[in-house]
């Protein structure tokens, strides 16, 4: 008997995921079919985990006086449409529907924009720490579904370095894209 799938796209939102909807959105250009994937990393402070400071940053609600490095990106107005916690927990900040702010300047296969016609998806993390295999696990079914919801999307996945090369520097090397796409894959063939 075939399991009830985890994850499901109904009319943009990703029911299996948590609701923490972000102000930091707006409409993507009518043209712009969901094409690519853009997965990155994310950790406030840098490398440190827990403490719910990336649900606060990406709903401008993060009090910038907190830590040192708040500072840094204080007034920042940024959003993914999904971010995959270190605990395997998946949270949807924007509907796949509209255009999420988490790529900048940015070019995939020639074509600029990214954040038009790509879903992203931060994973927390760093560059210099490994990820955890529920994360692997999750964002593996998390794109499996997605590919199901948004046919452009099966050979589009990209890391944020890929899109913007010497601005920008995740998923970063401890990222297995390997692994990440041979469960992929199995989850496919399933
Ligand atoms: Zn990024």
């Amino acid at each position: 008997m075939q399991e009830r799938p985890l994850f499901q796209v109904i009319d943009g939102a990703l029911s299996g995921a948590t609701q923490i909807p972000s102000p930091n959105f707006n409409q993507r250009p009518d043209d712009a079919a969901i094409q690519l994937v853009v997965i990155h990393n994310i950790s406030l402070p840098p490398s440190q985990f827990g403490g719910g400071y990336i649900q606060q940053f990406f709903q401008n609600k993060l009090d910038w006086s907190e830590h040192p490095y708040f500072q840094t990106i204080e007034g920042m107005q940024v959003s993914a449409h999904l971010l995959i916690l270190r605990t395997g927990e998946v949270i949807q900040f924007v509907n796949f529907k509209d255009r999420a702010w988490h790529a900048g300047r940015s070019s995939y296969l020639g074509k600029k924009e990214c954040n038009d016609y790509s879903i992203g998806i931060e994973l927390e993390g760093s560059d210099d720490l490994p990820f955890e295999e529920i994360q692997y696990e999750k964002l593996a079914e998390v794109v499996a579904t997605l590919q199901l919801a948004y046919p452009k999307i099966q050979q589009h996945l990209a890391g944020h370095s890929d899109i913007a090369p010497g601005r920008k520097t995740d998923p970063g090397r401890f990222f297995d894209w390997i692994k990440f796409r041979t469960r992929l894959q199995q989850l496919k063939n399933q």
